[in-house]
């Protein structure tokens, strides 16, 4: 295995990873796990096509070496979301839609074989020339994918003669097509892409680094999502900051009055758990002193502040206040690695957005000052999006509950076959 050093937004890596930065495509038929599972509208057009866009330095290393591509990817879930009359949506899920995009953004024509293991299928990836890029039918039309089917898998494995998965998104799951092909291919012949790389390279760098403080940012609806994250940081960070609704099960358990705030009751227990557990370890654990509450989960409801502690009844925390603000605002902006998993409030809401927008600043200008920051999980993405933020973080990772799972410290099976 070769050491690999590459650069995440001018952060210089040394990793262990295999990737098709150190392989010469020349005649190889390259096997490409994407993640083109992009959102359509109602006619089949994509509405964001930056999974696609994520893919095309992969695939075009590959071209430029002279090699084939053939893709493979899922789109939805058609065999989970049936029609009313019960029978599939094959026309809803075909990546069929996606051909003309990625054949527009390759600058080339995009082969479509229309099913991912058919003998037109496979006689369309035998015959590919030097250059040419095919895309398979979505995988999850058959149930075997999501099952990791061993001689689905090994069908899947005829169509390259080198594997490479370039999908972080699906890389926490065992599938056909994530993991169990790579079972097929020698270990010569089988490497991470890399979008992959990239994603892989950045949440080790958060958990590797010897920069400190490293604080880890958590928010979001529930406690009970986030406690495997919550428990594995508590070895590795120096502060975590928690916000959202998932806070207010803190301030229960601490004895406060919460009104009618989102609260997970069977979880007072562990809250406070988790607050011992870091003091024991010396983590500084931070909660909303302050939170904006309101009379209604309504984006026209009455709206004022107070202590997150004594909330009066019939009100609820639907952001973190002014004072919350200005203490997570000075211990980002004391810290050199970022982690950020979940929004501060509710940001949709234009009235429950200050605090998620404040913190996403705070993270933007610490990481000019230097700090290396990572952004995961659909809701903190999507409000890094919506302040126009993206691109002054170190990374915003692609892959929601691959990345979770990664910080939960379980070992990725996508990742595991690969590097063994
Ligand atoms: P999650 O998927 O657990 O990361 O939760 C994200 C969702 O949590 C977003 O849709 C937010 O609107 C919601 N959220 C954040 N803070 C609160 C809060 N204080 N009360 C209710 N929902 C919240």
């Amino acid at each position: 295995m070769q050491v690999l050093k590459f650069s995440i937004n001018g952060y210089f890596c040394a990793m262990s990873l295999k990737t098709v930065e150190q392989f010469n495509f020349a005649g190889k038929r390259a096997l490409i796990r994407v993640d083109f599972n992009v959102p359509l509208d109602k006619q089949f057009n994509i509405t964001d096509d930056s999974r696609i866009q994520g893919a095309l330095p992969t695939i075009n290393k590959i071209l430029k070496d002279g090699g084939s591509v053939v893709l493979m990817s899922h789109l939805g879930r058609p065999l989970k979301k049936l029609k009313d009359d019960g029978s599939v949506d094959y026309n809803k899920h075909s990546l069929r839609h996606v051909v003309k995009r990625t054949s527009e953004l390759l600058g080339k024509e995009v082969k479509f074989a229309d099913d991912c293991i058919g003998a037109g299928a496979f006689q369309m990836s035998l015959s590919l020339k030097a250059g040419e890029v095919l895309l398979l039918e979505n995988l999850r039309f058959y149930k075997e994918e999501e099952k990791g089917d061993a001689a689905f898998a090994e069908k899947l494995s005829k169509h390259g003669n080198v594997y490479v998965n370039d999908a972080f998104g699906t890389a926490h799951r065992a599938h056909a097509s994530t993991t169990i092909v790579a079972n097929y291919y020698s270990e010569a012949n089988k490497m991470f892409g890399y979008l992959m790389a990239n994603e892989v390279a950045s949440a080790e760098k958060v958990l590797k680094s010897n920069d400190k403080p490293f604080t880890a940012i958590l928010g979001g609806a529930k406690v009970s999502d986030k406690i495997l994250i919550i428990e594995n940081l508590l070895n590795k960070a120096n502060n975590i900051i928690i916000g959202g609704g998932m806070a207010y099960t803190f301030f229960k358990a601490l004895g406060g009055k919460i009104g009618n705030s989102l609260v997970e009751e069977d979880k007072l227990g562990l809250a406070l758990e988790l607050i011992e557990k870091a003091q024991e370890k010396g983590v500084q654990l931070l909660l909303p002193i302050d939170s904006i509450i309101a009379d209604k989960f309504d984006a026209a409801a009455n709206t004022h502040s107070s202590d997150s502690n004594n909330i009066p009844d019939g009100w609820m925390g639907l952001d973190i206040g002014n004072s919350a603000i200005y203490d997570f605002t000075q211990v980002i902006m004391s810290s050199k690695i970022i982690l950020w998993n979940g929004p501060m409030g509710v940001f949709e809401m234009d009235k429950f957005q200050q605090g998620t927008k404040a913190i996403a600043e705070a993270v933007a200008n610490v990481t000019k000052n230097g700090a290396f920051s990572l952004v995961g999980g659909g809701d903190s993405v999507a409000a890094v999006h919506k302040f126009n933020l993206a691109d002054k973080v170190s990374y915003v990772s692609t892959g929601g509950g691959a990345m979770l799972e990664y910080f939960e410290g379980k070992e990725l099976p996508g990742i595991k076959a690969i590097t063994g």
